[in-house]
């Protein structure tokens, strides 16, 4: 029976197997992450400072070191419109790289968002309706964030204001447009709506804007209004605790043929959905049941965690947010604008960095005509066009794979596919077009930015 399953394409769980419960990976630290601090006094964080911005159930799931957190009923709901995800294995893959190893990933892309963001957009939507809140504010880069909360404030009947940093509202019209679809508000920041915006426009009235810019007038615009709350896509505790349906998931799905992976690789921006998949698979590494390598890829253009410094930093530019012991490039971080990969956040879940530090996983920096080859060779095997983000998850389980090749080991590798690229069509243009550059992140420009990190 196992052996004729082990050659399934598409490995699918039932509606009854969505996870019931979100693992929270702090409960089984062997040593304790240091905590955010207050922004103005450098003090321990308190729940306090916290309730200008997100309603009390959310904090408590952002501290709790409780193992596992039930999902409410109406997030189940809503879950089963897209969940479980497929698993799929890369049979076509493997061929057209001649590897031995067996490739397995976990597809996102198939939330109607077109990413993983929505397993958090859900729960955030939903607690944040339940406390009372009418509108929420956040910030988008490319775009996949901001359509995933658009999506679930509609379900839940809340407003949305979406901070889209300037670039992207220009080169993806299209997200923006999905966006307001769901019924969103959507504003090229910097704007003139914050103080945080103005301030910025003022120094250069041509700024192309940047995430750490976005989510400075996000927060602002949330803390200024009673009726807002704020909502961030990646990073916090309890994002990454959302997304822990797709490591549950994958586990299941691999238990049924019979497999347990020896690596397993994510795409890292701000870490959730690299998180989401490994963390419930790092439980066995961390109680000893199990040992394999997981790996967070990133940009070689914004290398956070092989590049960054561990250490105190703001979540955004105008140092509104919390001080986060975190890798980080430096909250005055602007991306190269030539870079189409995504995944361009200066920092990184401080989950993710203790993880590192732990010894628990590594780190991957790949260029961005790197992922654009790995893209086309995954979409000429497998079928389905990558968002550029996903495609660095590829690439790595594509050297992973060639490696083998070379060794003649079998390994299991099992990637998460975060979403699709049906609205990155201009990026893979350029790529086709040659028009990427490769750009890796000079050491002198990391010097430079990590000289602006708070003294702590
Ligand atoms: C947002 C996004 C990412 C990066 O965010 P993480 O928090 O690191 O997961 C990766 N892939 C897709 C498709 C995304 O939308």
């Amino acid at each position: 029976m196992a052996e004729t399953r082990t050659v399934e394409t598409k490995i699918n769980l039932s509606e009854k197997d969505i996870p019931k419960r979100w693992y929270n990976i702090t409960a089984d630290f062997k040593t304790p992450m240091k905590p955010p601090l207050n922004p103005g006094t450098k003090q321990v964080l308190s729940a306090q400072d916290l309730a200008a911005i997100f309603p009390d159930s959310l904090i408590e799931q952002e501290v709790s070191t409780q193992r596992w957190i039930d999902i409410p009923q109406e997030v189940l709901d809503v879950y089963s419109m897209w969940r479980p995800t497929p698993l799929f294995r890369a049979h076509r893959l493997e061929k057209a790289i001649g590897t031995p190893a067996k490739i397995y990933y976990k597809y996102e892309g198939t939330s109607p968002a077109g990413s993983h963001k929505p397993n958090t957009a859900v729960p955030q939507a939903f607690y944040n309706k339940q406390a009372g809140i009418k509108r929420l504010a956040t910030e988008t880069g490319a775009g996949q964030w901001g359509s995933a909360l658009s999506f679930a404030c509609t379900l839940f009947d809340l407003e949305c204001l979406v901070y889209m940093v300037m670039v992207s509202y220009d080169q993806k019209p299209y997200r923006r447009s999905l966006m307001q679809v769901w019924g969103s508000d959507v504003i090229p920041s910097p704007s003139n709506s914050t103080q945080s915006g103005r301030s910025i426009l003022e120094m250069d009235p041509d700024s192309p804007g940047s995430l750490g810019i976005a989510i400075s007038e996000a927060v602002e615009d949330a803390a200024t209004h009673n009726d807002t709350n704020y909502a961030l896509g990646s990073v916090l505790n309890h994002v990454l605790l959302h997304q822990t349906v797709i490591g549950q998931e994958a586990k299941q799905q691999l238990d049924l043929v019979g497999d347990y992976p020896d690596v397993v690789i994510g795409c890292c921006g701000g870490g959730s959905n690299f998180g989401g998949l490994a963390f419930p698979f790092l439980a066995d590494k961390m109680d000893g049941s199990k040992d394999f390598r997981a790996v967070a890829v990133e940009p070689s253009a914004c290398p956070t965690l092989t590049k960054g410094k561990l250490a105190y930093d703001f979540g955004d530019t105008a140092k509104l947010t919390p001080l986060v012991y975190m890798h980080t490039l430096g909250h005055d971080f602007i991306p190269p604008q030539i870079h189409a990969g995504g995944l361009r956040y200066h920092g990184v879940a401080p989950l993710i960095s203790h993880l590192l530090k732990e010894g628990l996983i590594e780190s991957l920096d790949v260029s961005q005509v790197e992922i654009f080859h790995a893209a086309i060779t995954f979409a000429q095997s497998e079928g389905i066009l990558p968002a550029p983000e996903s495609a660095h998850a590829i690439r790595g389980a594509i050297a992973e794979a060639i490696r083998c090749r070379e060794t003649g080991e079998s390994k299991t590798i099992l990637f998460a596919l975060s979403g699709h690229g049906h609205f990155d069509l201009s990026a893979y243009d350029n790529y086709l077009g040659g028009r990427l550059e490769d750009y890796v992140m000079p050491d002198e420009d990391v010097a430079k930015a990590l000289a602006s990190l708070p003294q702590i």
